[in-house]
């Protein structure tokens, strides 16, 4: 179901289909993997939180209950600024009472974005919902 307009393609793994998508990024922080297509007409940007906010508030309050797992497009979304992303993650344990899960694509650039105590405290965030790593690329020499 699409609450909000998507700057589209938007991709997810096949174990997300029930997942409600946040494109928290718009394209890939990377994008130049030659084997990839899937974000080359996208200007890879950041939304802010306050745009994110506005998305969760137009979810309506009965669907909110609905919803065990989001995921975090597009591409990297890992590389979302930490503090910034702590945010987002604590909005979303608010608003959605059932969650467990939230994934995100994360590329290894991405990962190094982020210091181990970091991914921990994405990972301990609140409700027991965790990131999940979803999938590992390698980038051209
Ligand atoms: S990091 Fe992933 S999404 Fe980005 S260009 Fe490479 S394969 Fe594609």
């Amino acid at each position: 179901m699409y609450y909000f307009d998507y700057v589209e393609p938007v991709f997810r793994p096949p174990s997300e289909a029930r997942s409600l998508i946040f494109q928290i990024t718009v394209g890939c922080s990377q994008n130049h993997c030659r084997f990839c297509g899937m974000y080359k007409m996208k200007q890879f940007h950041i939304r802010s939180v306050a745009e994110i906010a506005a998305e969760i508030a137009a979810v309506p309050l009965q669907h909110r209950q609905q919803y065990q797992r989001i995921f975090l497009a597009d591409g990297d979304a890992l590389v979302y600024p930490q503090a910034e992303l702590l945010q987002i993650l604590d909005l979303l344990a608010e608003n959605f009472p059932r969650l467990t899960r939230i994934g995100a694509y994360a590329s290894p650039n991405s990962l190094t974005t982020k210091s181990v105590t970091e991914l921990a405290e994405l990972k301990k965030r609140n409700c027991g919902y965790s990131i999940s790593v979803w999938k590992v690329v390698t980038r051209k020499r």
